[in-house]
């Protein structure tokens, strides 16, 4: 932890500064708008793999004998011996008594790019309090109850909001703010101004000075009260996967390994995970379809 006796960063203005912020030098922060490209094209580039793009899954359907599985797309079928159906929020498209069983609902967040505050490097992200309630890591500490009590004396909207205010900062110096969070079972199309503006007041506050923003936008994850993860067998042959609390991110390198060596080979594929698509589609497509054999 750093104090305002020692500042996490030099680049705070003063006054207001941060009387306290959790320093964590061995965190990374991945860019998404350059992650997931370069991730789905090192996929590509490995031995039997096949990555597709706007390849929409329709059904998911186990041979009567176990033996395989078919994946029907808009695009042709896809067989594999194992199959893991990774849809994030939309689990409840194909399988919706699953999500029913966790309840399963979309959250809607808003966030904010503004213009570089200051000119130094932050460094890899920046939590609040805020993030202390938020993440289930930190809200299950002590202190977590104190921090709650303190916002809720001071700014109780934000807890109505269910505000996460964090920030990082994107390599031309633009930050992103995030986030507000609503809870609904389908995805409104109107997004409620008041909550970007309690987001950019309590960041011109952190700041002290006014920031100009430069993008809005909306995200959508899914969201369960009862667990951070799913991960239903609802065929021996399938598996149904989601992180049910916006932190999918963070331990999905080892949640996926998890998820395969959980599964159970076929004679012929054991020892090997090396995906062997045998495909009936009528198009080289686009959106990450899984049929390992
Ligand atoms: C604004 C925002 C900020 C976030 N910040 C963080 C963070 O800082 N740290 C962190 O760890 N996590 C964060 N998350 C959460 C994280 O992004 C998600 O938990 C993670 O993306 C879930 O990964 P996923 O692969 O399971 O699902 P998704 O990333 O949702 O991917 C699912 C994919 O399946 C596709 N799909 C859906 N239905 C079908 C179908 N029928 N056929 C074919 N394709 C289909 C979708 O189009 C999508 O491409 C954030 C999320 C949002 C929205």
């Amino acid at each position: 932890m750093s104090s305002s006796s020692e500042p996490a960063s030099s680049a705070w203005p003063t006054p207001p500064r941060p009387c306290a912020a959790a320093h964590l030098p061995l965190d990374l922060h991945v860019d998404p708008r350059e992650a997931i490209p370069a991730l789905a094209a090192w996929i590509a580039g490995q031995p039997g793999a096949d990555v597709r793009f706007g390849t929409h899954v329709t059904a998911i359907t186990p041979a009567a004998d176990g033996s395989s599985v078919t994946v029907s797309t808009n695009r042709g079928d896809v067989t594999g011996a194992r199959v893991v159906h990774a849809v994030g929020h939309d689990v409840d498209r194909l399988f919706p008594a699953l999500a029913k069983e966790i309840d399963l609902t979309r959250c809607r967040l808003q966030m904010l790019e503004v213009a570089p505050p200051v000119k130094e490097d932050l460094g890899p992200a920046f939590l609040t309090g805020l993030s202390m309630l938020r993440y289930g890591g930190l809200a299950a500490t002590p202190a977590a109850r104190d921090v709650k009590e303190r916002i809720q004396a001071s700014t109780p909207e934000l807890l109505e909001i269910a505000m996460n205010l964090m920030l990082t900062q994107r390599p031309e110096g633009s930050l992103v703010l995030g986030d507000t969070h609503v809870d609904e079972d389908s995805t409104s199309p109107f997004d409620d101004e008041r909550l970007a503006e309690l987001l950019l007041r309590e960041a011109k506050e952190l700041f002290g000075q006014d920031l100009e923003v430069r993008r809005r936008w909306r995200g959508v994850y899914a969201h369960s009260a009862s667990t951070d993860f799913l991960i239903a067998s609802p065929h021996p042959a399938v598996r149904v996967v989601s992180v049910t609390s916006g932190i999918g991110m963070t331990p999905s390198f080892g949640l996926a390994p998890d998820v395969l060596d959980g599964l159970s080979w076929p004679a012929a594929a054991a020892g090997s995970v090396q995906p062997d698509l045998k495909t009936t589609h009528d198009d080289a497509a686009h959106a990450p379809v899984a049929a390992l054999a």
